[in-house]
């Protein structure tokens, strides 16, 4: 099997661990860049513990990322652009002649993601601990400061906090939005991507890192839920943050938690 889709197998299986209650049932979705301009995403309608590499399809970056720039395509025409935006791997005929196997119809959001600078491997799950804070009134101000290094180390200077929106394009298209000001802000792309009401998405270089990112946001979300009852979060000043995510030791710590 190629070497980046079994990558992606072993980091989705990892997430879809029950006692890690990331997700339930078909929840979450998973992707992986290929060096030749097309990517794996998780298939509609397979779950993430058990899944294999038929769970995957093959999708063009180029083609998913053009349904992004139209306007006004209905649910049907969306469906029709993502079978369209298939590769088949063995003839590279296109569309592939699988029809049944359809990519997740969050695929257009995993196409920008991996589109950006140094992002191989996507992980988008749906975390109890993180949705009991995504699902609060609270949301916006619990994200709204970093609470300890570790956290500044794996997940960066802050995440991108998305407003509820409907999940398909119009979500892609928000996604798109935040992060381009996300990047003007700090001059970085962002690690993670935290939407309300719905849940998590982490980016990384490698599979492993999408798996850390995601263990140490689940972590950041609990300890802010134990804040809560002693008083609120006591955030870091914006310079304790800038220190963390500059120091050379925190980027060699980084290095070795698979950057
Ligand atoms: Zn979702």
């Amino acid at each position: 099997m190629n070497e980046i889709l079994q990558q992606l197998v072993t980091m989705s299986r990892n997430l879809g661990r029950p006692e890690r209650e990331l997700v339930i049932l078909g929840e979450g979705n998973t992707s992986a860049l290929n060096p030749d301009g097309t990517f794996w995403v998780k298939a509609s309608g397979y779950q993430l513990p058990t899944i294999t590499a038929d769970g995957f399809v093959r999708v063009s970056l180029e083609r998913a990322l053009a349904i992004l720039r139209e306007d006004a395509l209905t649910d049907e025409e969306i469906k029709a652009r993502l079978l369209d935006a298939r590769v088949d791997p063995e003839t590279g005929r296109w569309p592939a002649p699988n029809t049944s196997i359809r990519p997740s119809t969050e695929t257009v959001f995993h196409a920008l993601c991996l589109s950006l600078d140094d992002v191989a491997f996507v992980g988008h799950t749906h975390p109890i601990a993180i949705n009991a804070l995504t699902c609060s009134r609270g949301f916006e101000e619990a994200f709204s400061g970093r609470l300890f290094p570790d956290e500044i180390v794996m997940c960066g200077p802050a995440p991108v906090l998305i407003p509820y929106t409907d999940p398909g394009l119009p979500l892609a298209r928000e996604i798109w939005q935040r992060i381009n000001t996300y990047i003007d802000t700090y001059g970085e792309r962002p690690r993670v991507i935290l939407l309300q009401n719905h849940g998590l998405v982490a980016l990384g270089r490698t599979a492993e890192q999408v798996e850390n990112i995601t263990a140490m946001m689940v972590k950041t979300a609990r300890v802010l839920l134990g804040t809560y009852a002693v008083g609120g979060p006591h955030f870091l000043s914006t310079q304790q943050v800038d220190r963390i995510h500059t120091r050379p030791d925190e980027a060699y710590r980084r290095k070795l938690l698979g950057e």
